[in-house]
């Protein structure tokens, strides 16, 4: 990631939000598409069209050729593009901002909702926010208007229900790199000690709320001074001895970031409170109760009145974690455990802590994608990738025919890609790449490829892409015969979810788990943070109850994604996932067997 402050994604999203006003106004579809597409051209940039600017000024080019040379982007573009990046803004941005109402764009981010209808609510029933929507949803008026059957109008209060219930949280791969950034800013600080980040990021959580920070240090106001004037700090919201707040920006999303000042010998308490969650501190608080001993953000005493610490008392363990639960007779906790969800009981009646999967358990990568498809690297990069990243296997998986948008493979071109995975294969030492697909489940369970063809891939994940709002009984179904098909090794995210995006399917997992664990298919745990799909909880249940097979992988679609796997892993961990389960972890021999053997029984 570079320094610059005027990145690629800011300029894209105001082209974006251009794009969206000036089809909101009714503008000419030939301005609203040239907006959009020049938004896709600045995303799909490798270079910072900042850099791209300066080193044309330094090489004594004119900036404005350099970016016309760009396909997709025009002189009127191009314009603007430099007066961003010289200004901060863009006039005609701010003129159309200021045209339409700012709620709109909410309303339009609902699924299903176009700009042509969202034209008509604003005109027509002066709808100009999601609230005035949300008034009018069972009004005839809204009924009346055009395209908006019974079915759109359930759909729009779904999903209208659905942003509430995740309004305000942050996804964590968004959340999780500000707060390295900011540890990372605040252990530079001189006579910094300690610097943690707490709370729901800590715990791996898929969404978050605010950042908390905890610091142990013997300078407490340079640590204050650091926080607050940091550059990416765009407000100040509380500056107290012990503790300030901040709304912090990093690309275009906010959030606030809590510092907490801790006493270097009462961290790990404070680090056990501030991570909570609120119901396993609860808990520990009943063990530390039976045990007539008292815990808090200091310390666990060995008395039971409220508040020792004012009275003097000193802890009898407060400085690390593992101090507390020791002190407390339990084994230490992994944080993305700590939901209350039977593991306080669970290590306390000595069964002990599962050994949770790690990152360093990961050997292949089973879900990639690459240029033949939407990928943006090429097979050999995408080989690169993974060896890069020490693994035995890699799964060459890109899109079937069906997933259009993403340039499916037809089956002429999959013979002929197999024929490159296997050739590239041959002469690259050190790493199997196996030649896969990631095949279309179509809305009654058919796959997008015929048996014949399934047969000749060594790796089969099979997805849902489309048709994601179907009822339960037709999602049951359709998934049951996905997970049943013997030529199908892996479910890739099974509900087809995004996080804060949309709900996905619904199936009946338990009759999809016994299925799969009959089958002996695995489940995806899909690692792209806009994903995690299976989630925690169901994981939980699948290997627990059902005793499925688990694959944890990056759906890579560039370098980067391969990094997606620590919140694959973070997910794993919160449904307390040991590596046997997890077909990733397992050695070269046997993966391939059991990829092998699943191929040979179904051939029988
Ligand atoms: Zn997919
Ligand atoms: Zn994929």
């Amino acid at each position: 990631m570079t320094e610059t402050d005027r990145t690629n994604s800011q300029l894209a999203r105001l082209f974006e939000q251009m794009a969206a006003a000036l089809d909101l106004l009714g503008k000419n579809a030939f301005r609203v598409n040239a907006s959009a597409r020049v938004a896709r051209v600045i995303r799909d940039q490798a270079d910072q069209i900042a850099n791209v600017i300066a080193r044309a000024r330094e090489e004594d080019t004119k900036p404005l050729a350099v970016l016309k040379a760009i396909d997709g982007i025009g002189k009127g573009s191009a314009e603007k593009i430099i007066e961003y990046v010289d200004t901060g803004t863009i006039a005609e941005h701010t003129e159309l901002m200021e045209q339409v109402p700012a709620g709109l764009f909410d309303v339009l981010e609902i699924p299903g909702l176009g700009p042509k209808t969202v034209r008509l609510m604003w005109e027509q029933l002066s709808i100009t926010c999601v609230a005035d929507l949300k008034g009018k949803l069972d009004s005839e008026e809204l009924a009346a208007l055009p395209r908006m059957g019974k079915k759109t109008i359930d759909n729009i209060r779904q999903a209208i229900t659905f942003a509430e219930e995740s309004a305000g949280r942050t996804p964590l791969g968004i959340a999780r790199p500000i707060a390295l950034a900011l540890v990372e800013h605040l252990k530079s600080v001189s006579g910094v000690t300690r610097a943690e980040y707490a709370g729901s990021l800590r715990r791996g959580c898929e969404t978050i709320g605010d950042i908390d920070i905890l610091v142990a240090c013997t300078d407490p106001e340079a640590v204050r001074e650091a926080f607050c004037t940091q550059s990416r700090a765009v407000q100040v919201l509380a500056r107290g001895e012990t503790k300030c707040s901040i709304r912090i920006r990093f690309e275009h999303a906010t959030m606030q970031a809590d510092l907490r000042i801790v006493p270097q010998e009462a961290f790990g308490a404070a680090l056990m409170y501030f991570t909570g969650s609120k119901d396993h501190n609860v808990r520990l608080r009943e063990v530390a109760i039976g045990n007539g001993m008292r815990l808090n953000e200091y310390g666990l005493f060995t008395t039971t009145d409220e508040r020792p610490q004012d009275a003097g008392i000193k802890p009898t363990a407060a400085q690390t974690e593992q101090d507390v639960f020791a002190a407390l007779g339990l084994e230490w906790i992994p944080p993305e455990m700590r939901e209350d969800r039977g593991e306080v009981k669970a290590c306390a009646e000595g069964m002990g802590v599962p050994h949770l999967i790690t990152r360093g358990d990961i050997k292949a990568e089973l879900h990639a994608h690459t240029d033949a498809s939407d990928g943006k690297q090429s097979l050999e990069e995408l080989v690169a990738s993974a060896q890069k990243r020490g693994y035995h296997t890699l799964a060459v998986t890109d899109h079937s025919v069906s997933s259009v948008i993403a340039n499916g493979l037809d089956p002429k071109r999959l013979r002929r890609h197999i024929k490159r995975v296997r050739a590239l294969n041959e002469k690259t030492e050190g790493i199997t790449i196996l030649a896969g697909s990631e095949v279309d489940i179509h809305p009654d369970g058919r796959l997008d490829y015929d048996d014949d063809l399934l047969a000749e891939l060594d790796v089969v994940v099979a997805s849902p892409h489309v048709s994601l709002r179907q009822d339960r009984a037709a999602a049951t179904r359709r998934l049951l015969a996905a997970v049943t098909h013997p030529r199908v090794h892996i479910l890739g995210h099974p509900t087809g979810r995004i996080i804060n995006g949309r709900a996905g399917l619904d199936p009946d997992l338990n009759e999809l788990f016994a299925a799969a664990a009959e089958h002996g298919t695995a489940l995806e745990i899909n690692s792209s943070w806009k994903r995690l799909d299976l989630r925690d909880t169901h994981v939980r249940a699948a290997v627990q109850d059902f005793g499925c097979l688990i694959a944890i992988d990056t759906d890579a679609h560039s370098d980067g994604h391969f990094e997606n796997i620590e919140y694959g892993i973070l997910t794993a961990r919160r449904a307390w996932l040991e590596p046997e389960s997890c077909i990733n972890t397992w050695a070269a021999g046997k993966l391939h067997d059991w990829l092998a053997g699943k191929r040979e029984s179904s051939r029988r």
